[in-house]
């Protein structure tokens, strides 16, 4: 998610990083905790992601079943209180059901290629970063940005799909990878449907239910649109509606 990285041919299925570089699994707890610390009501889903450590991962990215993959080396080289950022970034493609809308898109609009695919992983993370950096999360140099392609803040990503804009951005943005919750399609590092580790749908709507009911409970709840999900402001109906598992561009 970060543009600070080195580029990397989408899809080649080369490791990103040198072999046998070891996983520093305690700093990438304690940067979970960090990130359950700042943003209390994001703790159970949060803390239902499975780690799996893969090399060929650009950074960290997430599938539908809410397992979470990492580079070693990008947990490495990246400060505990971003990492923390990255870790509400991943979980926020998952409470917005980025899989099912991204799919959902592509069926539509006939999309099958690896650029449109970038697009729609572009236009997720533009719906997410626009909202969840400060309060304690710091923002990463170079995380993509709406003003970047001169868009506001606050658009979802089906919205800024539909601009012309979001093609400028993608030769620099190759490398960049959140998964298969974050457009739809899956990646050649997944574990797919029948792998280990994923939540069932029972245990995905349990999750979605605790965070909504998590984001009810809080001061000022009621208002506001997606920033619960990430951070500032305050939940509005349609996003504890989305967290709960409604219907419509936000539920699952
Ligand atoms: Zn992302």
């Amino acid at each position: 998610m970060r543009a600070a990285v080195p580029a990397r041919p989408t899809g080649s299925g080369e490791p990103y990083e040198p072999p046998g570089l070891p996983l520093e699994l305690e700093k990438l707890l304690g940067a979970r905790l960090h990130a359950v610390k700042v943003r209390p009501y994001l703790a159970s889903a949060l803390f239902a992601l499975h780690v799996v450590e893969d090399p060929s991962v650009p950074t960290m990215a997430v599938d539908a079943l809410w397992r979470c993959y990492v580079s070693p080396g990008f947990v490495a080289r990246t400060p505990v209180e971003e990492l923390a950022g990255v870790w509400v970034h991943e979980v926020s493609h998952l409470l917005r059901n980025h899989h099912g809308r991204g799919e959902r898109y592509a069926r539509e609009q006939g999309e099958n290629e690896p650029g449109q695919r970038l697009r729609r992983n572009i236009a997720a993370d533009l719906e997410i970063n626009d909202d969840i950096y400060g309060d304690g999360l710091p923002r990463p140099a170079g995380v993509v940005l709406p003003p970047m392609l001169r868009l506001p803040d606050g658009m979802l990503m089906e919205e800024y799909l539909q601009t012309t804009s979001l093609s400028a951005l993608t030769p620099d943005l190759a490398w960049l990878d959140c998964g298969s919750e974050a457009d739809g399609q899956e990646c050649p590092w997944e574990l797919g449907p029948e792998g280990a580790h994923g939540l069932s749908r029972q245990q995905r709507d349990a999750v979605r239910f605790r965070v909504a009911e998590e984001i009810k409970g809080r001061p000022g709840g009621g208002a506001g649109r997606l920033a619960p999900l990430g951070g500032r402001g305050v939940p509005s109906a349609s996003a504890v509606a989305a967290v709960a598992g409604g219907n419509g561009p936000l539920g699952s």
